[in-house]
């Protein structure tokens, strides 16, 4: 290449440059519109109008009746950087106000011909200038004019022909500035906003957005989306002083369907769009909407100052924050707690949308009670009953647990092998079935398999349980397995625990059990699964949705206090190394992990050698083994046939050592026993039966010399032969989970605001909408 030929670099004229940024901050007449918009509330207006022709883009005139800008300010208000709202950098952080950095008016001057016209109240008159490219063309001439400013903008990009071009529908860019300024007055309802189409008459005036002065932010809504929408509002609150944020706003209930979602989104004023927020709402609405509907959110953060970075997006629209996986997080269990407090409403139309804050099962039990006399209606008529069994409970493979099993005991075998014959050690059982259930493979290099060491009949493990809700069922229950015991010598003799601090965690559960939540709990009527950590079911007249997760979670935790130190024991077929499973922990995205916490390596074995110094007692206590190597080698069994998913074993191990307060002996039962129940209970994540179906059959089956096909159509039989369906879960679910917590569960207090209970339908109700129809 000739040196001729090679390009010269030239530095661009002055005005081009501008008019690039002005293209950056300025990308259609509804950006501008939002900037002036913001100013003029910035200036404390309470009247509003916004007059456009063609779309905004022939022309664009903006109205308040704010402070008005001064005389002597008006010669540089259009220079780039010139703002009266930020004065040194610091500021930057601290600022309020909409739109800081003194750019908008530069920018839409750049881009348009500007006139400002401009009274502030010690002003006898109105000043009127006309600017080009950032600066005033000539002196500001007095003209007649009130208090507050005009500003117009007239032939938006006429010197951008590209952009020109690309805009050429006015009546999408209408309809995109009057969503802005719909957004603006709902935000800010107590100023009142108009748009209208200059020089258009005509019955409406032209007029297509109209908001009152001093109206409410339901009002707007109501003006501007419909009242229907309005009415089916439910308006939350937030304050988190640890996060520094704020929020308040208006959620749709689960009544509202749209066709697309609707997001207000206001960060300290500003209406911004933040796509990680809205797919986090967009998630916690679709367990409550049918598919293909959409909710309505009307959403004020405050958030401290300094915490936003407002510039990642040349206007602005974008915004991150710091902290806010955290804020967004949090935004979204509050938002679910609500939705689901307020889920009654969605069966009947007639209900008020207040949180349902009582169950009221007076009116069914009293009346009853009352006398035979009194007739019971239809539609208070119970048609359930909360004891019936179901035959399928039944096909499972412990029911037909022989005292000793063979492998000619049917499929349910199939999975199982026989090994040393008694083992009369501590808790296991006198007939040890040991089934191979290889646990899913947890990161590709730790295979494990659980010997379940199972009881050998139901009864026994029954009684091996607090399944008793007060002290009386308590000591019957252990009187009842004395006589068993005779029998079956296999379940060592019942440790009677004296420990005041187990003895003060057990009257705790029961001085915060609900007394209504009790009777539903235990006395319901199983209906269905929704998906692993929701399911329906019904008590009397009501049908409610429960939230499996929390109740297991609780569910586990009062076995582990009432049954302190009396659990059986899942032994590990292989030791797993604590060290690995810590590595595995501290590896995964849950955990967190900063280089600041320390070498991984070496909190792994600290994490190793402090289970190591608390074996004992871990042993003793809660049937959690570890070995002299530092090795896992058992776990409780809570619950008979319950094993808990293995891949929430490296956070339990971390987190015993992290969340466990070792420090008192209280506090160290309560979160111990509260870490162990979160590792047991059921989660959405961590059930992937088909998977270990797959490891299942391929590991054991030819070692075991088992007839694996045999499985194969023994439909629901076989615990492990039901993995291969996703309904293995559901018949754990069922069966297990709520089995158990109808025997043993005291609900406490808070379950029933916190969208643990929510009751959805009351037959009574039912009627009244049947009767109407
Ligand atoms: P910024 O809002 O970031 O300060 P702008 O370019 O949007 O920058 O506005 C520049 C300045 O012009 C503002 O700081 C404000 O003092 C003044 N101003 C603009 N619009 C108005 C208005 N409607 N009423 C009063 N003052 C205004
Ligand atoms: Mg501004």
């Amino acid at each position: 290449m000739e040196i001729a030929d090679i390009p010269v670099i030239k530095r661009l004229q002055e005005d081009v440059v501008n008019r690039i940024a002005a293209g950056e901050v300025i990308q259609r007449p509804s950006n501008a519109i939002k900037e002036m918009l913001e100013n003029s509330l910035d200036a404390g207006s309470k009247n509003i109008t916004v007059s456009l022709k063609g779309g905004g883009l022939k022309m664009l005139q903006i109205l308040d009746d704010g402070h008005g800008i001064r005389k002597e300010d008006m010669k540089i208000v259009c220079e780039r950087f010139t703002t009266s709202k930020l004065r040194e950098f610091s500021d930057l952080s601290s600022m309020t106000t909409f739109g800081f950095r003194g750019e908008a008016l530069a920018s839409i001057s750049h881009v348009s011909h500007l006139a400002i016209c401009t009274r502030t109240k010690d002003s006898q008159c109105a000043y009127k200038a006309t600017y080009a490219d950032g600066r005033i063309k000539d002196s500001p001439r007095p003209t007649a004019g009130s208090i507050g400013t005009q500003i117009t903008v007239e032939d938006l990009f006429y010197n951008v022909p590209t952009r020109r071009k690309a805009l050429n529908n006015p009546a999408d860019e209408h309809q995109r500035i009057a969503d802005v300024i719909s957004k603006y007055s709902i935000h800010n309802a107590g100023v009142s906003f108009t748009l209208r189409k200059a020089g258009e008459g005509g019955p409406s005036g032209g007029i297509s957005v109209r908001t009152q002065q001093g109206s409410s932010i339901l009002d707007n809504i109501g003006v501007i989306y419909g009242t229907k929408i309005s009415k089916d509002l439910i308006s939350i609150e937030q304050k988190n002083t640890s996060l520094k944020f704020e929020m308040h706003g208006y959620v749709s209930n689960a009544n509202c369907s749209m066709k697309k979602f609707i997001l207000l989104l206001f960060i300290n004023n500003r209406l911004v769009d933040c796509s990680p927020l809205k797919r986090s709402l967009a998630n916690v609405y679709q367990t409550f909407l049918p598919k293909g509907t959409h909710p309505f959110v009307y959403m004020s953060l405050k958030i401290e100052p300094a915490n936003i970075d407002v510039n990642v997006h040349p206007t602005k629209h974008e915004v991150h924050f710091l902290h806010e996986a955290e804020i967004i997080e949090s935004i979204q269990r509050a938002v679910e707690v609500k939705l689901r407090s307020c889920d009654t409403s969605r069966t009947f139309y007639t209900q008020t949308l207040l949180p349902n804050v009582s169950i009221d099962l007076s009116e069914v039990t009293t009346k009853k009670s009352n006398s035979s006399e009194i007739k019971t209606y239809a539609h208070e008529t119970i048609r359930t009953d909360g004891k019936l069994q179901k035959l399928d409970a039944f096909l499972k493979p412990q029911s037909a647990n022989s005292s000793v099993s063979t492998s000619n005991d049917c499929q349910q075998d199939i999975m199982t092998t026989l090994t040393e014959p008694v083992d009369n050690n501590a808790r296991s059982t006198a007939d040890k079935r040991i089934s191979k259930l290889p646990v899913q493979n947890l990161s590709g290099s730790v295979a494990m398999e659980i010997d379940s060491i199972e009881p050998p009949s139901k009864k026994l493990c029954v009684e091996s349980l607090p399944l008793a809700k007060n002290d009386d069922q308590i000591s019957k229950a252990s009187n009842e397995k004395q006589k068993s015991d005779t029998t079956t010598s296999s379940f060592p003799k019942r440790k009677h625990v004296r420990l005041t601090s187990v003895l003060k965690l057990q009257q705790e559960i029961k001085e915060n059990a609900h007394d209504d939540l009790v009777k539903v709990i235990g006395n319901h009527v199983w209906v269905g699964c929704i998906d692993p950590e929701l399911a329906l079911i019904q008590f009397e007249t009501k049908l409610f949705m429960t939230n499996t997760s929390r109740l297991s979670e609780e569910l586990f935790y009062q076995i582990m206090v009432f049954d302190f130190g009396n659990f059986g024991i899942y032994r590990l077929s292989e030791p797993v190394p604590v060290f690995d499973m810590v590595m595995l922990a501290l590896n995964s995205t849950e955990c967190g992990w900063q280089p600041a916490d320390g070498n991984k390596i070496e909190l792994a074995k600290n994490v190793v050698e402090f289970l190591k110094t608390k074996r004992e007692m871990l042993a003793d206590y809660f049937s959690l083994e570890v070995n002299e190597e530092g090795n896992i080698v058992g776990l409780p069994m809570l619950l008979p046939d319950y094993e808990p998913s293995m891949e929430g074993l490296p956070m339990f191990l971390l987190r015993i050592t992290t969340e466990v307060n070792w420090e008192s002996e209280i506090e160290c039962f309560r979160t111990f026993c509260r870490e162990c129940a979160r590792f047991y209970s059921v989660r959405k994540g961590y059930i992937n039966m088909p998977d270990l179906l797959k490891n299942t059959q391929m590991d054991t089956a030819p070692d075991d010399g088992v007839i694996a096909d045999s499985s194969v159509d023994c439909e629901g039989s076989c615990f492990i032969s039901q993995n291969s369906d996703a309904k293995s879960w559901k018949w754990v679910v069922e069966h297990l989970v709520y089995r158990a917590l109808q025997r043993i569960l005291l609900p406490g207090k808070s379950m029933l605001s916190d969208g643990t209970f929510l009751q959805l339908a009351s037959l009574p109700d039912l009627y009244k909408v049947f009767e109407r129809c």
